[in-house]
């Protein structure tokens, strides 16, 4: 993408007042949603113009290449920005699993009558993706 196309996907992205901006990423295959971190304007820049996705880590506060340390990494196929602008949507190919847990998605809880339980739908990847 160039310079101009990102300065247009810029314009349109609604960053609060840390300069943030809430990012899901979803599974190109199967629509699962993995997880949900934030980006600002450097993360989104990076993302858009190198095809890995990169957030902004407010632990550490710096730039944070999904995968760079765990391998893990997420190749980004669609951005999408919502209605508002205030939300991103990531449709990435996912190698291995989304979550530092080692699960597949950041949401394999959910909540039912005993309090919480694992949902069966979101097993740990058992996969080989080496
Ligand atoms: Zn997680």
């Amino acid at each position: 993408m160039d310079d101009s196309a990102i300065e247009r996907v810029l314009a349109a992205v609604k960053f609060d007042a840390q300069g943030l901006v809430p990012a899901i990423a979803q599974a190109h295959d199967g629509g699962e949603v993995l997880m949900m971190a934030w980006m600002n304007r450097d993360s989104l820049i990076e993302t858009l113009k190198s095809g890995r996705v990169v957030y902004w880590s407010r632990s550490r506060q710096a730039l944070w290449r999904k995968g760079d340390t765990s391998g893990h990494e997420q190749h980004l196929r669609e951005l999408r920005i919502d209605c508002d602008g205030d939300t991103l949507l990531a449709i990435v190919d996912q190698t291995g699993a989304a979550c530092h847990t080692g699960a597949r998605t950041c949401f394999f809880r959910k909540a039912d009558v005993a309090g919480l339980a694992e949902a069966e739908t979101f097993r740990p990847c058992g996969h080989d993706h080496a």
